[in-house]
């Protein structure tokens, strides 16, 4: 099925793919009750990987039934922490000595270089799930003084217990498949929860391999169930009685509709959405780092990053070298397919994304944009974009305004004097920022002066598992990573006690 791959494949790796996948669900390997399937496609080459199971409503209802009797009856929330926490431990060591097969798959079902896949992806869905193997045993309430009016003199001892959700749905994108499920279900597991993921349709193998994983770990059977599948089967969870909290990452367009699914039972919703997210760069800043950084801070991942820095503001004083010097890198970079760790920019993970940025591309540059890099497609076999970058913008452009989730971005000069705030500022999405400067005072400043969930200063994209993650204004309701994670998977009793 799949000779145009076998060349750079680990054995394990072609025995996985060489064979129809089946999902999982209350701990047994199923395929869809309908007995359908779909495609999963290279981006590279535009050939089939395998075929998975095209979940519907019949398999929602079988995983939703199973979590919630792995809830209600089952053992996990019920066992110790420290044994929540071995199980985890072991699911990252899991991941950790499978880490060529979880890289080589990620390559081929996203399109990403296989060498990132496996520094960035795959290490830090291990380093997830360690970190949130410790977080289990630290999971405290707390005990409260209390003075009820309305007793006098009567004395009580009042304390808050932490306790898990119950049955988390988990909804993940195509960009970090096997990163996004381990941001998700990670810290649902420690806590005690329950969960159904379902990864997006164009990229399901990490995700199947990870619940091998997660069966060897030892799990209970329905603790942790997987429905490949389409956006009904996202749906029909968001929308599902039975379940107590939906995560989601994705577009804000879905996450509208998520928000308003779950208001039948008003279950739970953290949502990690799109950005616009700024990089401000001062001409104090060290341009030898900043250059190759912010070009970086757009193109890792080409662009497919939630928190891609795709709006360059550049202060005038320096703005026609330092455009040209992003330019030079970007222009610069190899293109090809990711199982050959030589290239710098892969495909974008389907023809859809590759029509949707070549739009933006053609569209921006009819409005009278100028492309200093790039500006369209990259042959015409691989849905490869050529890393972008786009002046002579006005803020009415859809360049400009919209997240394009390419290798693109745009650059406009700002004036030191009039201040960058309001151009910081100009978008309705708020998930990161990033400032470059050598000056702490500006640093400082401009740090607090940006609606963001995270600012990066010198650097982009630096994330850290202890760091908490999410969105201000339209990208998104909650964190994700560090303690905050733990909030949004566990929910707090007060218990007061007459004594
Ligand atoms: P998307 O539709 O938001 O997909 C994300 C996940 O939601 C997928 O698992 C998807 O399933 C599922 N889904 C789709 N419709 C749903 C619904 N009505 N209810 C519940 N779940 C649903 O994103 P996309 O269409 O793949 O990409 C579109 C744009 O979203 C991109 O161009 C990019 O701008 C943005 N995006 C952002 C992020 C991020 O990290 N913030 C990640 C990916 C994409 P299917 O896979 O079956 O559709
Ligand atoms: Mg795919």
């Amino acid at each position: 099925m799949t000779a145009l791959l076998s060349t750079d494949l680990d054995p394990r790796t072609l025995d996985f793919i060489s064979s129809p996948r089946r999902m999982y669900i209350d701990g047994q390997w199923v395929d869809a009750m309908s007995g359908r399937r779909f495609d999963t496609v290279d981006p590279a080459t535009e050939q089939v990987i395998t075929t998975v199971p095209h979940s519907g409503p019949e398999d929602v209802e079988r995983a939703v039934t199973a979590a919630r009797r792995a809830f209600e009856d089952g053992p996990w929330p019920a066992m110790t922490p420290a044994e929540r926490q071995k199980v985890l431990w072991r699911i990252a060591e899991g991941i950790s000595a499978r880490a060529d097969q979880f890289a080589q798959l990620e390559s081929i079902d996203n399109g990403k270089s296989v060498a990132v896949a496996k520094a960035v992806d795959v290490t830090w869905a291990a380093e997830i799930f360690y970190y949130y193997a410790g977080w289990a045993t630290k999971i405290e309430g707390r005990t409260i003084p209390v003075s009820v009016p309305w007793a006098p003199g009567g004395r009580f001892h009042a304390f808050t217990l932490r306790e898990p959700v119950g049955v988390c749905a988990q909804i993940t994108p195509w960009n970090f498949p096997l990163v996004m499920a381990a941001f998700k279900v990670a810290p649902a597991l420690t806590c005690g929860n329950t969960v159904i993921l379902k990864p997006a349709e164009q990229t399901p193998l990490t995700a199947l391999l990870l619940a091998e994983v997660i069966a060897e770990a030892g799990v209970p059977a329905g603790v942790f169930n997987l429905l490949t599948g389409f956006g009904d089967v996202g749906a029909a969870l968001s929308a599902h009685d039975g379940v107590d909290k939906v995560a989601f990452t994705g577009s804000t367009e879905v996450g509208k509709l998520i928000v308003n699914a779950a208001s039948g039972n008003l279950k739970k919703v953290s949502l990690e959405l799109g950005g616009k997210s700024p990089q401000v760069v001062f001409a104090d800043a060290d341009l030898e780092a900043a250059i190759p950084g912010v070009a970086g801070g757009f193109l890792f991942n080409h662009g497919q990053t939630c928190t891609a820095g795709t709006r360059l503001l550049v202060e005038d004083a320096i703005f026609e070298e330092f455009t040209q010097g992003v330019a030079e890198h970007a222009a610069g970079l190899r293109i090809g397919p990711g199982l050959d760790p030589i290239n710098d920019i892969g495909p974008l993970v389907s023809r859809e994304q590759l029509t949707k940025v070549t739009g933006y591309l053609d569209a921006g540059i009819a409005q009278g944009a100028r492309a200093l890099a790039g500006g369209g497609r990259h042959g015409d076999t691989g849905f490869y974009v050529q890393p972008t970058l786009l002046v002579d913008v006005d803020r009415e452009f859809s360049v400009y305004q919209e997240e394009i989730f390419g290798p693109v971005a745009v650059a406009v000069p700002f004036n030191r004097d009039r201040g960058v705030r309001e151009a910081a500022n100009d978008t309705p999405y708020g998930l990161a920022a990033s400032v470059w400067t050598r000056d702490v005072s500006t640093a400082h400043r401009v740090a607090a002066q940006i609606k963001a969930g995270t600012v990066w200063v010198n650097c982009h994209n630096a994330f850290d598992t202890a760091l908490p993650f999410g969105g201000y204004k339209q990208s998104g309701w909650g964190r994700e990573l560090g303690e905050g994670a733990i909030a949004e998977y566990t929910q707090t009793k007060a218990v007061n006690i007459a004594l």
